[in-house]
This record gives structure tokens, C-alpha cells and sequence, in this order.
């Protein structure tokens, strides 16, 4: 199918052509995913590989969405001017439903990043220019976008960061560290919220910049975490210069800005395939034979009545986003919700697993779970802490009264 502006299909006219066209470059998912015993076993929420795996595997990512993006089914929402096929939700949601039949490439958080929190960023705040220089480039994956949020002392206070950008002519110069920024490593640019006035609220004294990840004075250090792989990283900037014309929004806006990247961050959670599935943990209970325990059995229904409801919450978060609204504190809920799944079905697998998930046996299906064990608290974590989205639904759902606050007046006057 080509990109024409002019050309609508209707769904099942743009359904036929999307099988079609995947048929021809894709395998047929294997009905046999789910049997025990056969294909993968792994269950890893967080990649665990070596530097060229993990940057072959975004490679192999890239080359499916630009293949994807230029026959039209990578961008399906997206206006034409962008590269999109200026089509409709449904459009999108049928093409999804169609590709899970083949054996598409899989997933990578820096992927999900770019295409689909830095992108939309870009096009809500971007200048004209920007938006011709980077939103097709980011969603068609030609280069890769971490974000530069968090830092040492600034995750759930993001607002209270302290790398600093000082304008220094038509250039800008930063100084700081952040911490935590996943594949920095694999990434050509990166989303940077800096302070650019400490004599003001702190909301109100940041600014965004887009940056060249090989600009002089950014140095990335890949952090090992407990699973043993290296996702994310410290990224350290010395008197880094960036021209005005990276600035994304206006100077001050940065607060905004990252609002928008973090509202598309936990507008989309919820439905990502990482780690274990229900019906992995169903297989694992019969082959240890263990769903006659009424104990055992009350806990793998409840692991699936979390699944079901999580599904209809996203759905109800898919049809708000759908009718165009911004992404508000629903998002939060999702959130939570996926993440306590993702909790839940490690803790059964684990108790079911009892010594086999400490050492490996060699069985297949059952070490393998130790990589979703530490993996899923990482997601209590990441994109705002459970304890956080609490906190928003607290105050911008339930109009509870506000944490107190001991943070007002000029950020360079906030004790620390
Ligand atoms: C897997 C992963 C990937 C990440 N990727 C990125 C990335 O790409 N880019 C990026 O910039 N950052 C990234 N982060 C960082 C992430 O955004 C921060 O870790 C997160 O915001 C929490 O900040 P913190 O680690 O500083 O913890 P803190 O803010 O120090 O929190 C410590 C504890 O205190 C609790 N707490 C803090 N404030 C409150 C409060 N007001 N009320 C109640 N409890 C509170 C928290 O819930 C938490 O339990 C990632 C983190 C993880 C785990």
C-alpha cells in the first residue's frame, strides 16, 4: 500500500492488503508459543544481553519499522505530513490484531521511547523545523531517542533536577548528570530537561532541549543491573554547547514538556508483552501439577481476574485516547494495574517454582522465571513509582487534599 493522501481504504479493504503484505515477509505465529516445552522459554522482563546483542536486536527493530513505515503501516494514525497513512484508530487497532498472527520482531523500550513518547513530543512542541527534521525520523526509527529525565537527586521530584543549561549567546551550555536513562547507549538523540533559571519556582525555571548523544561533553556509562543485563545508564554533560534551534518549547516550558512525554509514557503501559504470560503460568502450574490445590487455585484466579479487568482498563484507556483526548490520569491507573499483574504472576510462578526458580535444573520453563522475578519491580519503578501514581489519583481523580509542601518559592532557595 502507498501513502497517498487521497486514498482511504476502508478497513477491510486495508485489512486484506495488510495480511497480504505481511504474509509475504513473515512467518505465521507459532500456534505452538504457549505449548510447554516447546520454542523460547524466556520470560525476562528486561533484556539481559551483551552490548552487540542487544544493539543487532534494536537494529533488526529499526529495519522493520523503516520496511514497515514506508509501506505505510508504521505511522497508520499519523498525518500524512509526518509520513503517516492518515488513517483511523480502528485502522491501527486491525493492523495490531493481523501482525500478532505472524512472527513479527519484538519489542525494545528505547523503540517504544522513540516512536512513541519522543515523536508525539516532538510534534506537540517542536517548531516547524523541528517537526520537519525529527518527528519522521524518530517515528520511522532512523535514529533512536532516550530520555535524559531523572537524576541522582531528581526521580519522583523530577521537578526538583538540578542539571543546569545556562545561554550563553544563540548556544546554551549544560552541565549535570542524569542517572537511569535507558538505552542512552544505543541512542542518536536524546529528550533533556535542564534548569535554565534556579531563581524561580521550580516548576517554572526548566527547559527542553533535544541532544545529540555525541555532542562533545556527553559521556554515557552503561549501569549492570541485578538480572544482569545493562538497559539503562549515567549520562554525565561537560560544558555541552547545544544551538538554540534544539530548544524544544519555549524557554521555561521544560515542566510541560516532560508532562507530555511522561503522560504518553503511562498513557501506553499496560499492554506491552514483556515478562511471563498468564497462560505460561497455567502451564507451568498443570505441568507441576498443581492446579487441584484450592490454595493454588484461588491464587491463579485471581492472577486471571487481574488479567481480564487490566484488559477492559485498557481498553477504556485506548477509547479516551481515541476521542482525542489528552493523555490525563487514567494513564496512572493502567499503570498500576499492569504492574501489579506483572508482581502478582512472578510471586505465583515463584511459589509454584519454590527451589527450581533459585537454580537452574535445566527443565525447561522453569529458571527462566528468575528473569521475570527481577525483572517486574523494576516497573514499580520506572515511568513514576507506584507510590507516585497513588499520589495522582489521589489528587487529580479522587480531589484528596495535596501533599504538603515544603518546596515553594525559588528552586536555588529549596533546602536540599
Ligand atoms: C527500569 C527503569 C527504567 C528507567 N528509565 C528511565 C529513563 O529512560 N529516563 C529517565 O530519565 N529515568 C528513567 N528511570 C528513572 C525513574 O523515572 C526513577 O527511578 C523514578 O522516577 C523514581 O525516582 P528515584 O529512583 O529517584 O526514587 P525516589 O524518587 O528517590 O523514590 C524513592 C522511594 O520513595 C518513594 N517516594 C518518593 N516521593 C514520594 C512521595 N511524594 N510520596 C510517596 N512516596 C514517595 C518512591 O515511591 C520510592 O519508593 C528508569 C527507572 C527504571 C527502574
Amino acid at each position: 500500500m502507498s501513502v497517498d493522501e487521497t486514498y482511504a481504504p476502508s478497513v477491510a479493504e486495508f485489512a486484506e492488503t495488510a495480511r497480504s503484505w505481511l504474509a509475504e515477509r513473515l512467518e505465521p505465529a507459532d500456534e505452538s508459543s504457549e505449548v510447554w516445552g516447546e520454542g523460547s522459554d524466556d520470560v525476562s522482563v528486561f533484556h539481559c544481553l551483551s552490548f552487540e546483542e542487544e544493539r543487532n536486536l534494536l537494529r533488526r527493530l529499526m529495519e522493520w519499522q523503516q520496511e514497515k513505515f514506508d509501506a505505510g503501516y508504521g505511522a497508520i494514525t499519523w498525518p500524512v505530513r509526518y509520513g503517516g497513512a492518515g488513517l483511523t484508530p480502528e485502522h491501527e487497532r486491525v493492523y495490531r490484531s493481523i501482525e500478532s498472527d505472524f512472527k513479527a520482531p519484538g519489542g525494545h523500550e528505547t523503540f517504544a521511547v522513540t516512536t512513541g513518547l519522543i515523536a508525539p513530543t516532538v510534534r506537540l512542541f517542536g517548531t516547524d523545523a523541528q517537526q520537519e527534521r525529527f518527528v519522521r525520523r524518530f517515528l520511522r526509527a532512523d535514529e533512536l531517542c532516550c530520555q535524559l529525565f531523572s537524576e541522582p537527586g531528581a526521580g519522583s521530584d523530577l521537578a526538583g533536577l538540578g542539571t543546569s543549561v545556562v545561554r550563553d549567546g544563540n548556544e546554551w551550555v549544560v552541565n549535570g548528570q542524569k542517572v537511569w536513562s535507558s538505552g542512552a547507549q544505543f541512542s542518536g538523540w536524546g529528550e533533556l530537561i535542564a534548569r535554565s533559571d534556579p531563581g524561580v519556582a521550580k516548576h517554572a525555571g526548566m527547559t527542553a532541549f533535544l541532544v545529540p548523544m555525541d555532542a562533545p561533553g556527553v559521556e554515557v556509562r552503561p549501569i549492570r543491573q541485578m538480572s544482569g543485563g545493562s538497559s539503562f545508564n549515567e549520562v554525565f554533560f561537560n560544558d555541552v554547547r547545544l544551538g538554540d534551534e534544539l530548544r524544544l518549547g519555549e524557554v521555561g516550558q521544560g515542566w510541560k514538556v516532560a508532562l507530555a512525554t511522561l503522560g504518553f509514557e503511562r498513557g501506553g503501559t499496560g499492554g506491552r508483552g514483556v515478562g511471563g504470560s498468564w497462560e505460561r503460568l497455567l502451564g507451568l502450574a498443570r505441568w507441576l501439577d498443581r492446579t487441584g490445590e484450592p490454595v493454588m487455585r484461588q491464587k491463579l484466579a485471581s492472577v486471571y481476574i487481574h488479567q481480564r479487568l487490566q484488559s477492559f482498563n485498557r481498553s477504556r484507556i485506548q477509547a479516551s485516547a481515541e476521542s482525542g483526548r489528552p493523555p490525563g490520569p487514567e494513564g496512572s491507573t493502567g499503570k498500576l494495574a499492569w504492574v501489579q499483574g506483572l508482581t502478582e504472576i512472578g510471586s505465583v510462578a515463584a511459589e509454584l517454582l519454590g527451589a527450581r526458580i533459585t537454580a537452574d535444573t535445566g527443565e525447561w520453563g522453569t529458571f527462566a522465571w528468575s528473569e521475570h522475578l527481577l525483572g517486574a519491580p523494576g516497573y514499580r519503578i520506572a515511568g513514576g513509582s507506584d507510590e507516585i501514581q497513588r499520589n495522582i489519583i489521589g489528587e487529580r481523580v479522587l480531589g484528596l487534599p495535596g501533599e504538603p509542601r515544603s518546596d515553594r518559592g525559588a528552586w536555588r532557595d529549596i533546602a536540599r
